[in-house]
């Protein structure tokens, strides 16, 4: 039996790799030591997997970057405006990563895109007509050697043709590269027999994904005729973050050697088995150890999978459900965390031994005897502050009323105008101003018990008072506080709740050298105390303008970090929305009239396959939304916020949560998103962001008019806002005073002609 790791976390258990990397970049560290160092890390990645005994050992996950563009260097999938900077290799590849600004040009990187469902991205790779796609480079031959001169045999991992195809982006004068990216794969066979690999594995994580019969065939007929190119080479085809429903057969019967699937979140990867069988040439390689997932494994759970599955196999391996790239290194780092809670983790060096583990019960006719077995099955008695009775009643307390607000949407809009008073094209922002070195100094300064908490409160209402001020003499109708006692939009909102736990070192790559690290939510979620309400009723009393309350939505808040595994999300989301609820009804109380509650992720965790989305996901995840301002009066204005502008798809949904107000980025994505909102009979007020806050840039005045015209061509004056498309906080302060005095004065300028107009 075989245990097999689809692949190992790269950017080194203290980040070093991102530190090596930037240090790169900035030109403190030069090409030859960053490649150096980068060997030293791989090969302790590879000691530390031998050491818990796996016997399917990956190379060539490893990345400066990310596994896909690594993917399209090696078959030559490199742009030519890169080619035509003629920069050395790795020069080029970054210049794809991240673009390119100096004496040999000025390009743009590649766009980069979510990685399925997970928070990592990957750079889309680029086919343009110029491309010859073919192996050219030496990557994932010289890692596989590297590890062999240090006596590891390991198994090389590559991104599947058929999947690299599928995410590619082809340019419109480019003639189908599938024919050649499947024939550089046949010569990618030959390189590994040489070197001497015994086994090749090839993602195909798009197999997951919704395929139509069309797609399927394809993948049949080019992969059998790669398949037998592939002499003595075992070839493992790896799928994960679902189930592979729509081709199990076709899969089956290809030659395969391995086929690894995901019983994690593969809700029908067991019953697949059971229904058709597995053929007795090829191993099946069960995922049953979550790649995605902080928490200990389950033995009791995976050894009912694996025994399930011997009745339907002969020949089975034990490993991850996906790369243990999307968990943090080793809880080891974590010292002074409570041991128990410790205890109840697995990152990616424990889940090593968890698949080891499961290798020798899986062996062991007596395993229910097992130590291993009956110490795992212990550890999972209940823990400690996990189960909170007061929450569990609030929440089987819920009845479908409190999913509603009443009165109906267009009553509320007449009671809020008259209310409010605000003029027409009314003006705001979405949250946070710029994070200057000040505010930084103050937040960290406090957190390493440099200043008092007064000094701090009095910094903070210093800072407040400024940016109140500030946005009055700009003109702002809805004003806001500014965010600068927040350090991250989930981090802060979990460290002012019950339930959640933070680790220190718990990294997790999000991509290139962007590192994320997730709360984890520990046990049920509960709010004791107001926690923004003072802050905002400071900034309110200092302005007759309203200023905003500033939340963070719960379906952000859970999808952002580790989520549990004893409860359902639906019960975890229900829980954290009563706790935004709560602090929604305090602010209420406090006297602020506007609320706003971002719910930046909320299509992060949307299902990969269409068919799961209104089942699944979407039929709490609005719901819980919809529970956080339910209880509000009706003259209470309650904003939400997106940071993107694809919802095409579930826009329904989006209106569903019955907002008063949205804001989203639109200014980048050609106002598509406008013209749904107009087609869909979208009845929620809109703020498309009139300007990209991701740049530098200042838009003038005129040119903000003119998308603001655009914009009142598709959407009636009475429900538009005039915002820009996200937080400032990543800005500077010049170019942001500048950007929205020329913001309320366009808006001043339109409301003008329409008065005017209107009174015509
Ligand atoms: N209110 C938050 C801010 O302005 C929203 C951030 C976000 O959408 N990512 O920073
Ligand atoms: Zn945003």
């Amino acid at each position: 039996m075989l245990t097999s790791i689809v692949g190992y976390p790269r950017i080194g258990a203290k980040r070093e790799l991102k530190f090596w990397t930037e240090d790169y970049f900035k030109g403190n560290l030069d090409e030859a030591a960053l490649l150096e160092n980068a060997k030293k890390l791989r090969s302790s990645h590879w000691q530390t997997q031998r050491e818990s005994q796996i016997d399917l050992i990956p190379s060539g996950d490893f990345s400066f970057y990310d596994g896909v563009l690594d993917t399209a260097f090696l078959l030559g999938a490199i742009p030519k405006r890169y080619r035509d900077l003629k920069l050395g290799a790795l020069e080029t590849y970054f210049a794809m990563a991240r673009g390119y600004q100096g004496e040999k040009g000025d390009v743009k990187a590649l766009s980069m895109r979510k990685w399925f469902n997970t928070n990592y991205h990957y750079i889309v790779p680029e086919i343009d007509e110029d491309a010859q796609i073919r192996l050219c480079g030496e990557k994932p031959f010289d890692e596989f050697l590297e590890a062999k001169a240090q006596g590891i045999a390991t198994k090389p991992v590559l991104i599947g043709p058929f999947t690299f195809l599928k995410l590619a982006k082809i340019t419109s004068a480019r003639s189908d590269p599938a024919k050649e990216i499947f024939a550089a794969y046949a010569e990618i066979f030959d390189r590994f027999q040489t070197v001497g690999a015994t086994w090749l594995q090839l993602d195909e994580p798009i197999l997951v994904t919704d395929l139509d019969e069309k797609e399927v065939s394809l993948f049949h007929s080019l992969y059998s005729s790669l398949l037998d190119r592939k002499g003595s080479l075992k070839i493992l085809l790896q799928t994960y973050f679902g189930d592979v429903r729509d081709c199990y057969r076709e899969i089956t019967g290809l030659g395969f050697d391995g086929i690894g699937l995901d019983f994690a979140e593969g809700a029908q990867s067991l019953s697949l088995v059971q229904k058709h069988g597995f053929p007795n040439d090829k191993i099946l390689f069960a995922g049953v150890v979550n790649g995605k997932n902080i928490w200990k494994n389950r033995f009791e759970d995976s050894m009912r999978v694996i025994s399930e599955l011997k009745k339907h196999a002969t020949r089975i391996g034990i490993g991850s459900s996906c790369s243990l790239l999307h968990v943090p290194y080793t809880t080891k780092a974590e010292s002074g965390a409570d041991r128990e809670k410790l205890s109840a983790f697995a990152f990616a060096e424990e889940k090593l031994k968890e698949v080891s583990d499961l290798k020798t019960l899986a062996q062991d006719a007596d395993f229910l005897q097992n130590p291993l077995y009956t110490a795992n099955l212990q550890s999972h008695g209940s823990r400690r502050g996990m189960t909170d009775e007061s929450v569990r009643a609030r929440v089987s307390a819920i009845t479908e009323d409190d999913f509603t607000r009443t009165p109906n949407f267009e009553e509320r809009a007449a009671i809020q105008k008259e209310a409010l008073n605000l003029p027409l094209l009314p003006t705001t922002t979405i949250g946070s101003f710029p994070q200057t070195k000040e505010v930084k100094l103050n937040r960290s300064s406090f957190k390493k018990g440099e200043i008092t908490a007064e000094r701090y409160q009095d910094n903070l209402k210093e800072m407040i008072a400024q940016c109140v001020k500030l946005q009055e003499e700009i003109g702002l109708d809805v004003l806001v506080h500014g965010e600068f006692e927040r350090n991250d939009m989930v981090e802060y909102f979990g460290e002012n709740l019950f339930g959640f736990f933070f680790t220190k070192q718990g990294w997790v790559q999000s991509y290139g050298t962007r590192c994320v690290k997730p709360p984890i939510v520990w046990g049920d979620v509960k709010r004791e105390r107001p926690f923004t309400v003072d802050t905002i009723r400071f900034a309110q009393s200092l302005t007759s303008k309203p200023v905003k309350g500033m939340l963070t939505g719960p379906v952000t808040i859970l999808n952002w970090s580790f989520p549990r595994e004893d409860i359902s999300a639906r019960e975890s989301a229900i829980q954290i929305a009563l706790a935004i609820r709560d602090e929604v009804l305090d602010l209420e109380r406090a006297g602020i009239r506007v609320i706003q509650i971002d719910e930046a992720a909320i299509r992060e965790k949307l299902p990969l396959r269409k068919s799961d989305w209104h089942s699944g996901y979407l039929s709490w995840a609005i719901p819980a939304f919809r529970l956080t301002h339910s209880g509000v009066r009706p003259s209470t204005q309650i904003h939400t916020h997106m940071c993107y502008s694809e919802f095409q798809d579930i826009i329904s949904d989006i209106d569903a949560m019955d907002a008063d107000v949205i804001s989203f980025e639109a200014a980048r994505s050609n106002l598509e998103i406008v013209k749904s909102v107009k087609n869909s009979g979208f009845k929620t007020a809109v703020g498309p962001g009139v300007y990209d806050i991701h740049s530098p840039r200042v838009p003038s005045k005129e040119e903000i008019e003119s998308v603001v015209q655009l914009m009142l061509d598709l959407i009636p004056a009475e429900k538009l806002w005039i915002n820009p498309d996200c937080g400032l906080k990543t800005r500077g302060t010049e170019e942001t005073t500048a950007s929205l005095k020329n913001l309320t004065a366009a808006a001043v300028a339109r409301r003008g002609l329409l008065s005017a107009a209107r009174l015509r």
